[in-house]
């Protein structure tokens, strides 16, 4: 936990970009300690693009940049502001990621109640992108754990908002891109635990629709994902290996683990030192890669710890470095269950033949749709995958997005780089009463993004 109390402020433009390094733009970054600094910078802003928060730039495109504008970096904005073990009920600031509730609150029998695929992630960042995890299709995403929030206006007026008070902005920022305001602090519904182990089997599936069957056959599960080979076409389309899992008990554990069944893990064991050369990713290479990974997911251990469970990708620091100076994207939908088999095989016939380098995927089934009025997961199949940018990328990403369009699907923002705006507003039709709301809370538009700009958000 941070305990400074002095602003850090830097008025020389520092060089951002979100975790895919494909944009990198020039921001007037501030690192403000407390919620009066925060409010003190607000009304200082350097530049004259307006400002947005940024948490641990988890978000692989343009969320959490500002160019020639002003950022709000809150990752030191991390005090906790109560606890009670009774309900598991949480108040913290909105730069406490979860990596540091897991730290504090594991080895007390709690766990972050919802978690995507990395731990180095704000409270603030999740409730801005509603995050989502393996357990979507049981639990919802990030709001189903969040009471309440406070948050900064532009007018620099302090509002709690909470499904009983301001409902409107407190949905509105589910979803809302940290464009209606900056979250200050959340009080959120921690899980109790009783192990930080899970219980999972891997099953390996031969073409897409034996996949959907599975994810249909194990939809009971807590926790489920998918991984499918993206080279493989014609009958063997589809084929990978799903995951399904839940939290392990006590009496699950070997000897060895039960030993300490609330263990804890440190930081990353490796890290990717600098930007690889493009000369390393050939179709060659990639296809190991999945291989290498098709392996190691078809022998996963009967029990796993958390860290492997859930986060991956958090044992190799900075690994956005290792696809090149050029950066990368990674390209997220959610379509329909209705005529989804048929339309998923489509998009993964346009990936496999469409001359990328497709890596790393998650493919599985979402539960129904938040309130959040932007929030990204509704009923559905979802794919997440990432390509290295490319020539001719952003012309395979439009194609691919009119494909999503007519399936009835949404690209996640969370992760998008690359969305056009006509196609933005047409996924997600929700879009004008959000703007209402940001008229009503942002009315001089103070809260401006790169992605904002984009997408017509602000
Ligand atoms: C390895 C990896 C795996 C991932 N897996 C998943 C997954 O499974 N599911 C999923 O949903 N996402 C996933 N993500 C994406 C990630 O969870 C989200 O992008 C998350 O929002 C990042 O949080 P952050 O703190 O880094 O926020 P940033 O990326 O810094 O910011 C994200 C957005 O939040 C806003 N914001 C941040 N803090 C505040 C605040 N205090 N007030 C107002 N607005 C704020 C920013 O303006 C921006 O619009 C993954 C990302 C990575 C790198």
């Amino acid at each position: 936990m941070s305990t400074a109390s002095t602003a850090l402020v830097q008025r020389a433009p520092t060089t951002l970009w979100g975790w895919g390094a494909n944009k990198r733009v020039d921001c007037f970054v501030d690192q403000p300690q407390t919620p009066a600094q925060v409010g003190r910078s607000l009304a200082q802003p350097p530049g004259n693009a307006g400002s947005v928060a940024r948490g641990l730039g988890r978000s692989y495109g343009d969320a959490a940049t500002n160019e020639r504008g002003q950022v709000l970096d809150l990752s030191t904005l991390d005090r906790y502001l109560g606890f009670d073990p009774a309900t598991g009920t949480l108040e913290c600031e909105a730069g406490t990621s979860l990596a540091q509730i897991i730290a504090d609150f594991g080895p007390r029998g709690f766990f972050p109640a919802i978690t995507p695929g990395t731990k180095y992630v704000t409270v603030g960042g999740c409730i801005a992108n509603d995050v989502h995890g393996k357990a979507h299709h049981t639990q919802g995403s990030f709001c189903e754990c969040v009471e309440s929030m406070t948050v900064l206006l532009a007018s620099g007026e302090v509002v709690r908002a909470s499904r009983d008070e301001r409902a409107d902005l407190f949905w509105a920022n589910f979803g809302g891109m940290g464009l209606l305001g900056v979250i200050l602090t959340a009080r959120l519904r921690l899980r109790p635990i009783t192990t930080t182990y899970f219980r999972q089997r891997a099953i390996k599936v031969n073409d897409l629709d034996a996949m959907l069957a599975a994810l249909e056959e194990y939809d009971h599960e807590p926790y489920s994902v998918a991984w499918i080979d993206p080279f493989a076409t014609g009958a063997r389309l589809g084929r990978g290996v799903l995951t399904v899992g839940d939290h392990a008990e006590p009496g699950d554990l070997p000897p060895a683990l039960a030993r300490d069944p609330l263990q804890l893990s440190g930081g990353p064991k490796l890290t990717v030192p600098f930007e690889a050369p493009e000369i390393v990713l050939n179709k060659l290479s990639i296809r190991m890669l999945n291989v290498v990974l098709e392996t190691v997911l078809g022998r996963g251990k009967p029990i796993a710890h958390y860290e492997k469970f859930f986060y991956p990708l958090d044992a190799i620091g900075e690994w956005w470095r290792g696809y090149g100076r050029r950066g990368f994207t990674q390209w997220q939908f959610v379509i329909p269950l209705e005529d989804g088999p048929a339309r998923m095989r489509q998009i993964l016939e346009a990936i496999a033949v469409g001359g990328q380098l497709p890596f790393l995927n998650v493919l599985k089934k979402m539960g129904p749709a938040s309130e959040g009025i932007l929030s990204f997961p509704f009923e559905g199949y979802t794919f997440a995958i990432d390509f290295p940018v490319r020539d001719g990328l952003p012309e395979l990403l439009a194609e691919l997005d009119r494909m999503v369009l007519d399936a009835g699907g949404r690209i996640y923002l969370g992760k998008d780089s690359y969305l056009a705006p006509d196609t933005f507003r047409a996924m997600y039709p929700q879009v004008e009463r959000w703007l209402e709301i940001k008229a009503k809370y942002d009315p001089e538009g103070v809260f401006r993004s790169d992605l904002g700009r984009r997408l017509g958000l602000s």
